[in-house]
């Protein structure tokens, strides 16, 4: 229990799952069924005179039968879908300390740009001339990420991190192309601790991937690059700071091996808010670099996108980028989207995300260049303060020193207690709380990977820690049967998570024929 301070004041709660209701629903969070199982078949939310028998034109081709269409009256719709979305926890509703997600406050001002006709509603293949604004909007946007990282040129084209990298690599790949290496070079070094999107990156467009251990603390030695590197070697794919929380201070001296070996250097920068306006990436000796708008530049993400994942190169880079760029010609602002000779190709059909281009902008803008620096030193401010507030009851893997943006525990702390990282990560659900990364890195065992952000103010923190303090109490006193029984408040408790993964239900079967439905209404 907590009082209004955030602190601990009685003893935990037992683990007695709570009292079933009639109706299956939890006070005011409705249960939801699927839209099928609600849905008559001959019902429809709308509300018009039966058109006039006129002579069919399909020939032939018109329905015969009924295709199981859910029929619900508007209101049903609606409460369909709201009570669906209050099922959704969200940055909107509370801290999300989701490691390597960066799930910080979206500014409503961000929404408020993109909604602008002129960002919301314009068209891939509207004359340039009629996208002025869009488009200098897109300019705008390439200069701050180049001046942020000191790149050359920028693809604004991909639509997530992950297709970052693959537009980072394929760049990559161009250049060795173009020095005739393409037979001979085709390793990626890929350390330990990396994302597991870095790796499948590099399989994906067909290089092999050889992995690079990692240092006892965590990070990745020029030493242990060196090792690994050879005249096969294409690229290192590193991301910084790691997926620790760890700056890797090797990094210069890394860059510095790959180049002298022919290879390039492409930054997994998904972490950039630990970076922005403090260090720029290709000083460093990166190449090539994606940047999450979706995490660092606080447009939304979760629940599958839209993202947006532009790729920063460095000058060597820079021929290869993808199509379409923007560039200024007699008449305005213009796209170039042919007749590029080194250009690797496009990433996608058209432009990118114009809505995630225009909340990063605004975010940008309303922040200025020493703003966005002060989000990136509260971003690690306020991740050593939750490490700082838990450092003696929580385990850290590398030991107590500071972290970048995200502060990383194993689970050597709860050794021999009999709950697992799991359990405590659903314990945390029934104290309101999404859940810590877990699990990820590998590398470290049970690990719980927390990144409050910057946009947590210190109340939030301290009840934060403070409801992980008396978590971690209440392994100490070994009321082990409340982890293992947690979530007792959410409307589900333990899923079978592999099984879901492993044998996915994607299809509804009605449970009688639908004709029968229509039959029986
Ligand atoms: C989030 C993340 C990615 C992938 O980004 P998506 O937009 O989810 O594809 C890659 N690497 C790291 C380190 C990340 O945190």
């Amino acid at each position: 229990m907590l009082n209004n301070q955030g602190r601990p004041t009685a003893p935990a709660a037992s683990a007695e799952a709570p009292q079933r209701t009639f109706t299956t629903n939890r006070a005011l969070q409705l249960e939801e069924g699927l839209i099928f199982e609600h849905g008559r078949v001959d019902v429809t939310g709308v509300d018009m005179d039966e058109p006039e028998t006129f002579a069919l034109r399909l020939g032939g081709l018109e329905r015969m039968a009924p295709i199981g269409l859910p029929g619900l009256s508007e209101p049903e719709a609606m409460r369909h879908y709201v009570r669906l979305s209050q099922k959704n926890y969200s940055i909107d509703s509370g801290l999300y300390p989701l490691g390597s997600c960066t799930m910080k406050h979206n500014p409503r001002i961000n929404e408020a740009m993109a909604r602008l006709p002129g960002f919301a509603d314009v068209h891939p293949l509207q004359p340039v001339s009629t996208a002025q604004g869009a488009l200098e909007l897109m300019d705008e946007l390439s200069r701050w990420l180049m001046e942020m990282t000191g790149a050359h040129a920028v693809a604004l084209s991909p639509k997530a991190g992950a297709h970052g990298e693959l537009c980072g690599m394929m760049a990559i790949r161009a250049a060795i192309e173009a020095r005739g290496e393409s037979a001979t070079r085709n390793v990626v070094l890929v350390p330990d601790s990396a994302h597991g999107t870095n790796p499948a990156t590099a399989a994906l467009i067909g290089f092999a991937v050889r992995s690079v251990p990692a240092n006892a603390d965590g990070t990745v030695s020029a030493q242990a690059v060196r090792a690994a590197l050879g005249p096969d070697v294409a690229a290192i794919m590193l991301t910084n700071p790691n997926t620790c929380g760890l700056f890797e201070r090797e990094i210069v001296e890394i860059a510095e091996a790959i180049h002298e070996a022919g290879a390039y250097f492409y930054c997994d920068g998904a972490n950039f808010n630990a970076l922005m306006g403090k260090a720029r990436p290709v000083d460093l000796g990166v190449d090539a670099m994606h940047i999450n708008l979706h995490k660092t530049f606080s447009t939304p993400h979760g629940g599958g996108g839209p993202g947006a994942g532009p790729v920063v190169l460095s000058e060597r880079l820079a021929p290869y980028a993808p199509l379409p760029f923007t560039t200024r010609d007699t008449t305005g602002r213009a796209l170039v989207e042919h007749g590029h000779a080194t250009a690797f190709g496009r990433m996608t059909a058209f432009h990118g995300q114009m809505g995630m281009f225009t909340r990063a902008m605004s975010f940008m803008l309303s922040h200025g260049s020493d703003g966005l620096r002060q989000a990136s030193e509260d971003a690690v401010l306020n991740a050593n303060y939750v490490r700082a507030g838990l450092a003696d009851l929580f385990s850290q893997p590398f030991g107590d020193r500071p972290c970048m943006h995200e502060v990383l525990f194993d689970d050597k702390w709860l050794e021999g207690t009999g709950v697992t990282t799991l359990d405590f990560a659903k314990a945390m659900i029934d104290e309101g709380y999404h859940p810590m990364t877990m699990y990820f890195p590998l590398v470290v065992h049970g690990a719980m990977l927390i990144e409050p952000t910057e946009s947590e103010p210190k109340v939030a923190l301290d009840l934060f820690i403070a409801t992980l303090r008396d978590l971690a109490f209440r392994v100490a006193r070994g009321e082990t049967g409340s982890f293992h029984a947690a979530p007792v408040h959410a409307p589900r408790r333990r899923l079978d998570e592999t099984r879901a993964a492993r044998q996915p239900v994607l299809r509804w079967t009605p449970p009688r024929p639908i004709e029968d439905t229509m039959a029986a209404e």
